[in-house]
């Protein structure tokens, strides 16, 4: 290992925070990039992860905090004021607690198909850099993660970082366990170095974006008697669309045979079946759909089916909402 690679602060560590979704590699993302600033960039790195059930569709945040050689990390703290945020799921926007803490001059980059302006970006400092990336898109088509196509934008966004070490990085993360994906991430990683828009006049505000401290929603005080779980997460209203990496199980009513080879391995009841009309149920129930609600995008009705009637489509902006049949259609407002 040459020299190391300059850092822009002396006086501070650098520091990212992934936002994202069980499913989508912010994890492993930060464990590359981290082990990539370690063992080829000689600088200092530390990097953990939050979430809770390790399943997709839990909230994850992935923590990466580099410094320069001289300077060693003694904290495991959360990162709360990051020089750049990556968000690898659009829906998190919507949450302040997603953006908190970002620096006046920081970066974020998200996930977002083009033309789409989520509203918590108005919050961001004018000074920011705002970058959006349509990683899920790009992942999809490549056939690799959404974590290769960020990780491509980051080295792009962030002026230490160098391309061709981070893609390097990637693909030793990969090449051991899953030779098959490494050309897909290549593709994919180029292309969120390539693909990336900025969004000057994003952010309308001034100054660091304020830190959010979320205390915990029970506590002593405030537990309900009894352990008594009042938003149990397997509740008719359970939401489980955030699970999808960019793939919809899609039907076609004409080669469906009815066979409900799908509904047997679906892992979350999802596919819709409607009695025929003047017929018995359930000797004539006919397969008319999915609740996309509660699909979390596993694709396993895809590969089960016997007359390729399921197919794997991509999940564009309101296709879920067009094609979806729902199972509880009282609960659809
Ligand atoms: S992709 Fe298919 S099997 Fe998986 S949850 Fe959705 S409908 Fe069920
Ligand atoms: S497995 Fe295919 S053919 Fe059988 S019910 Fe499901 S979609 Fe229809």
């Amino acid at each position: 290992m040459g020299n190391a690679v300059s850092l822009p602060y002396k006086d501070r560590f650098f520091e990212l925070r992934f936002e994202s979704i069980g499913g989508l590699g912010a994890h492993v993302g930060g464990q590359l990039l981290a082990k990539a600033a370690v063992l080829r960039m000689g600088l200092n790195g530390a990097h953990f992860s939050s979430y809770g059930s390790e399943k997709k569709g839990s909230p994850v945040k992935s923590f990466i905090r580099l410094g320069p050689p001289g300077k060693l990390i003694r904290t495991s703290a959360p990162v709360e004021t990051p020089d750049v945020v990556v968000v690898f799921h659009r829906a998190l926007l919507a949450d302040p607690a997603t953006t908190a803490g970002l620096r006046a001059g920081g970066t974020l980059i998200f996930t977002g198909p083009p033309d789409e302006v989520p509203d918590g970006l108005a919050r961001l400092p004018r000074t920011a850099k705002i970058i959006r990336i349509d990683a899920q898109r790009i992942a999809a088509e490549e056939n690799s993660r959404p974590n290769a196509v960020l990780i491509g934008t980051l080295a792009q966004a962030v002026p230490f970082f160098d391309g061709d070490i981070l893609l390097h990085a990637l693909n030793d993360q990969f090449s051991h366990k899953h030779p098959d994906v490494a050309a897909g991430n290549a593709a994919a990683f180029c292309r969120g170095m390539a693909e990336f828009e900025l969004l000057p006049g994003a952010g309308q505000a001034d100054g660091d974006v304020p830190v959010i401290r979320s205390d915990p929603l029970w506590g002593y005080e405030t537990a309900p008697p009894g352990g008594i779980i009042l938003n149990a997460g397997s509740t008719a209203w359970n939401d489980l669309s955030t699970s999808r990496t960019g793939w919809l199980p899609v039907l076609d009513a004409d080669k469906c045979i009815h066979c409900g080879m799908c509904d047997m391995v679906c892992p979350d009841l999802c596919l819709v079946w409607h009695a025929e009309d003047n017929q018995p149920v359930p000797a004539a129930t006919k397969l008319v759909g999915v609740d996309y609600r509660y699909c979390k995008g596993c694709l396993r009705c895809i590969e089960t089916c016997p007359t390729s009637a399921m197919t794997r489509e991509p999940e564009t902006p309101g296709l879920a909402a067009q094609l979806n049949k729902p199972l509880f259609p009282q609960l659809v407002s």
